[in-house]
């Protein structure tokens, strides 16, 4: 395959191309460490520059009094921009994030359709005439918050961006988005699109740059309405305690440790393709990987050499081979972090049932890759079932019944997702009410619909992205209260 152009040395800033004044980010192919591109990232004074333009253009009549359709066609427009530039996101993504093509192209796609429903939301979407307690017409009517901000991380950037940027638009405001230093490229060719859109100037900018410094003063400065983060819980209550010093709206979406369930009645092959799919695409690198897998104890032994045996031939390979089913880490910092998460659970007596170590061979010499792994024997409180991995790693463990079950499952600070494999659907749902968590699939795992709402409980984030609340959630609601009578208030009436 090609590699394509990364000629990616300029951000765009305030609706123009500028050559950032921060440090330098560089950008690596995780599969065999090469150069991707050295991008500028960008400075306080860009992250500056860019507020006040965002501030001119959001307050700009010309958009911020557009009507909901005119809005909607940018949105439409973008949608089709990056659907049809979809084959060239998808390399550029997979250079950077060392993702399987086949991923980073449904991930262009979905955000496409992400771009879609808003527009369409956005055409449909009604203010209320609220029942009077007087003379009055009295309303609750939407407007734009003015100036937002987006901060994403680096495993999913293109589908994170877009679930920031498509309902910042159509809500009507300007937004600029930061993404992760470990993925900075893809931004851009968004950044590329939404120009070729023809976005009024300064409504979008795209600021690559340290969390500490550009995400920062996203956060803390006066002029941003609303903060909306994807990324880990750390990080996401420190933007918490800084947008309560301004009383600032915020979405968090964050990490998480989500429980795979297999009951004894459940069709095995669906379950094992289940789990498989759950923790080991996207080389584990979700914040939905179900790395916790609970099994019956009665079909523990069998279900897990089942699993163990599909496990081992799984595809560890290339990004851009088609047959990969597991691609390399995004960065060897990474891989060692992922190893010492391993290493901590066979110090705590875990079993390694497969995996637990770098594949060899040539192939695989230089890239960041790590063998899908399976532990064995280790006990709800040990720490691989509580901190999340962020890689291909699967802690096995046995239950008894539903109440041991979901309270297991619920012993966690996380509540970001579950899967439950089941014959049964009456228990399927019962299960699933019980589990306090923002997600649950039953016999499937990791489907998506931008039509219905995502966040997580606990740890795992504050509010919801998507669905057709997923606009309001970035506008700010007022109340109209307009007299009809025509007379003067009874109150003053004797001293007029
Ligand atoms: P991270 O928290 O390190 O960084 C996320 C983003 O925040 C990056 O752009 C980073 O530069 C920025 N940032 C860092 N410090 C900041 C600060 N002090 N102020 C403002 N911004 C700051 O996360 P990561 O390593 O990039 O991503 C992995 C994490 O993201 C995992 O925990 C994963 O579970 C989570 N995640 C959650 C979801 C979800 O929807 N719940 C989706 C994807 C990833």
């Amino acid at each position: 395959m090609d590699q394509p152009t990364l000629q990616h040395d300029k951000l765009y800033i305030g609706g123009e191309w500028r050559r950032g004044r921060g440090a330098e980010i560089t950008s690596n192919f995780p599969a065999d460490g090469s150069l991707n591109a050295h991008l500028p990232g960008a400075s306080l004074e860009d992250v500056d520059l860019a507020i006040e333009r965002a501030q001119d253009a959001a307050a700009d009549p010309a958009w911020r009094h557009l009507l909901p359709h005119e809005r909607a066609s940018y949105l439409y427009r973008i949608a089709d921009g990056i659907a049809q530039s979809a084959d060239r996101i998808s390399q550029v993504q997979s250079r950077d994030t060392g993702k399987t093509l086949t991923e980073t192209r449904a991930l262009a796609m979905s955000a496409a359709g992400t771009f879609r429903y808003m527009a369409a939301t956005l055409e449909t979407m009604e203010d209320a005439l609220t029942p009077s307690r007087g003379n009055f017409l009295t309303m609750s009517v939407y407007e734009p918050l003015g100036v937002t901000a987006g901060i994403t991380p680096w495993n999913s950037p293109i589908a994170s961006d877009a679930q920031k940027v498509a309902p910042a638009l159509a809500a009507g405001n300007a937004i600029l988005l930061k993404p992760s230093s470990w993925s900075p490229l893809v931004c851009l060719e968004l950044a590329r699109v939404i120009e070729a859109a023809g976005l009024p100037k300064g409504l979008f900018s795209t600021l690559p740059g340290a969390g500490s410094i550009v995400g920062e003063r996203l956060v803390t400065h006066p002029a941003i309405r609303k903060v909306s983060f994807t990324g880990g819980t750390e990080t996401g209550r420190d933007i918490a305690r800084k947008a309560a010093d301004k009383l600032m709206p915020v979405s968090l979406e964050l990490g998480g440790k989500s429980p795979a369930i297999v009951f004894a009645d459940a069709d095995l092959d669906v379950a094992c393709a289940g789990v498989m799919f759950g923790i080991f695409s996207s080389t584990g690198q979700s914040c939905i990987a179900g790395s916790r897998l609970f099994v019956e104890r009665s079909i523990y032994d069998a279900f897990v050499a089942k699993l163990v045996a599909a496990t081992k031939r799984l595809h560890v390979g290339h990004p851009f081979e088609a047959a990969t089913q597991v691609a390399p880490l995004i960065r060897p910092k990474h891989r060692d972090e992922v190893e010492g998460h391993v290493k901590r659970a066979r110090d705590d007596g875990g079993v390694i049932l497969t995996g637990g170590e770098r594949p060899a061979g040539v192939d695989y010499a230089g890239g960041t890759y790590y063998l899908p792994t399976i532990i064995a024997g280790l006990d709800n409180t040990a720490s691989l079932c509580r901190d999340e991995v962020f890689g291909p790693v699967l802690a096995v463990l046995p239950f008894d019944d539903e109440a041991d079950l979901i309270r297991q499952c619920n012993d966690n600070s996380y509540g970001l997702a579950c899967g439950i494999y089941t014959g049964d659907f009456p228990k399927a749902w019962r299960v699933a009410r019980a589990i306090d968590t923002g997600t649950v699939w039953i016999n499937t795992y990791k489907q998506f619909s931008i039509s219905t709402p995502f966040g997580g409980t606990k740890d795992s984030g504050l509010g919801r992205e998507k669905g057709r609340d997923g606009i309001r959630a970035w506008m700010a609601q007022k109340s109209l209260y307009c007299d009809l009578s025509q007379a003067p208030h009874p109150w003053a009436k004797k001293s007029l």
